[in-house]
């Protein structure tokens, strides 16, 4: 979606309303598709990582079809203002990095800043320093021997020779605390 009125609805309609952190979202999606032809992922062969889990993710969902249920976003919880675009195929990552405010600013006053301010000047664009992480797999279910819920075997742990799932476990776990 080239144009930044149209995207900003799009974002607002799928969020259910405006904010700065939204703004930043579809700014991000902005740079990814100027600085790396980044439109939006049918599949899997654009992965993004986001730093935060706050507003501005919903903007890269919608726009991007990076989302949490195609496992082509993933959280990395630092809680920065920071996104990393790879493309699958090429191995090709930009990490967006909103820079530091530096005035104090009303709530509209820096939504339409973060709006209409130009990409260099709101964003850092940096070399990604972790990898592309591996595409989404199908794990096998278990059944948790105890609540009888299924659980995929990577979420499964071990309790006396039998698959437990991880409330299960846990529940365990604090008995001995
Ligand atoms: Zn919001
Ligand atoms: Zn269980």
């Amino acid at each position: 979606m080239d144009n930044i009125f149209a995207a900003w609805r799009k974002a607002v309609d799928f969020h259910g309303h405006e904010c700065p952190g939204l703004a930043i979202g579809v700014r991000v999606v902005e740079a990814a598709r100027v600085k790396m032809g980044i439109t939006f992922a049918q599949d899997e062969e654009i992965v993004c990582v986001t730093e935060n889990d706050a507003c501005g993710v919903d903007a890269v969902q919608i726009l991007t079809g990076c989302s949490l249920g195609k496992g082509n976003l993933i959280y990395r919880g630092t809680g920065k203002q920071a996104f990393t675009f790879f493309k699958r195929q090429t191995g090709e990552g930009l990490r967006i990095v909103l820079k530091p405010f530096g005035v104090e600013m009303e709530r509209d006053q820096r939504q339409a800043y973060l709006l209409n301010a130009d990409l260099e000047e709101i964003f850092d664009f940096k070399q990604p320093h972790f990898s592309l992480p591996p595409a989404a797999r199908i794990f096998a279910t278990q059944v948790c021997a105890s609540c009888g819920e299924g659980v995929p075997e990577h979420k499964a742990r071990l309790q006396a020779g039998k698959p437990v799932c991880l409330d299960c476990f846990q529940s365990y776990e604090r008995g001995w605390s």
